[in-house]
């Protein structure tokens, strides 16, 4: 599904190297984690799939179904299935929540030849959805995030992602502090969504949210490598030993 090659990326605005070979595959269906020490390149990793300025590849590639993804624009990556959660829980005033998740659906659908769902359709399904999400019908109506708590905000990313229907979710956990009831909601939102024909990268700092979505995969990432890859017994090392053993004699 998803295939990262000798990824070197550095800053656009000055020579700092970021990323210095990142080699990773996520097969279909698979849940692959990525933890690290902060400052190793994880969220760098996660906005340069998703294309966001600011960021040079210097080298190496990423190919979801065998397309190369960083040519593309962030529109033709969503169409092409990917999805970063947890990126930017932008507030956008003045914008209906449920407009704007029917104006990200409809774009898509666009991108990948499809026609435009219909109002009724669109209503029906997204409130089935924020019902499954524990999303109230007064969340839809607010504007996008504005006066959204921080477990409201990471919710309703979880509603776009499943409203998207992405085959590819990346999410960033970044280093937010949500709360162990607004982490089982994402949590079980993101399982609900597991399916042998979507993968998922979860990028996390801490291994508590490993806790409640199991991954088949766990890489540790530091100063812009992959220096381990293990099972999900990797993730408990880690939270049992920290990263220091694990770090020793790759600096
Ligand atoms: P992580 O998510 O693992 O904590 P990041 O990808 O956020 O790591 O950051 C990796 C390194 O790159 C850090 O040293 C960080 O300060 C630096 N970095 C990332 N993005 C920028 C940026 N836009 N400007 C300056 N430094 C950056
Ligand atoms: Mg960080
Ligand atoms: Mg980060």
């Amino acid at each position: 599904m998803l295939k990262i090659t000798d990824l070197h990326v550095q800053l656009e605005e000055e020579d700092k190297k970021i990323l210095k070979g990142v080699n990773l595959t996520v097969e279909t269906g698979k849940v692959h984690a990525i933890m690290g020490p902060n400052g190793s390149g994880k969220s760098t990793l996660s906005y340069v799939l998703s294309g966001r300025e600011g960021y040079e590849v210097t080298q190496g590639s990423a190919e979801l179904d065998g397309e190369e993804i960083l040519e593309m624009d962030p529109e033709e990556r969503a169409a092409a299935g990917l999805f970063l959660a947890f990126q930017y829980p932008v507030e956008i005033p003045g914008v209906g929540n449920m407009t704007f998740l029917r104006t990200a659906v409809n774009a898509q659908r666009k991108a990948r030849g499809q026609e435009e769902m219909s109002a009724t359709d669109f209503l029906k399904e997204v409130r089935a959805k924020a019902k499954s999400l524990k999303i109230d019908a007064d969340m839809l109506k607010r504007p996008v995030n504005v006066g959204f708590s921080g477990g409201e905000k990471k919710r309703n990313e979880i509603l776009q992602m499943a409203m998207l229907e992405p085959r590819m979710c990346i999410l960033d956990e970044t280093d937010s502090g949500l709360d162990v009831d607004a982490m089982k909601l994402v949590a079980d939102g993101v399982n609900a969504l597991r399916d042998e024909g979507r993968s998922f990268l979860v990028i996390t700092h801490y291994q508590r949210l490993l806790d409640h979505i199991k991954p088949d995969v766990v890489h540790i990432m530091a100063d812009g490598r992959i220096i381990k890859t293990g099972g999900p017994e990797l993730a408990l090392e880690v939270e049992n030993n920290g990263y220091a053993d694990l770090l020793e004699g790759t600096a």
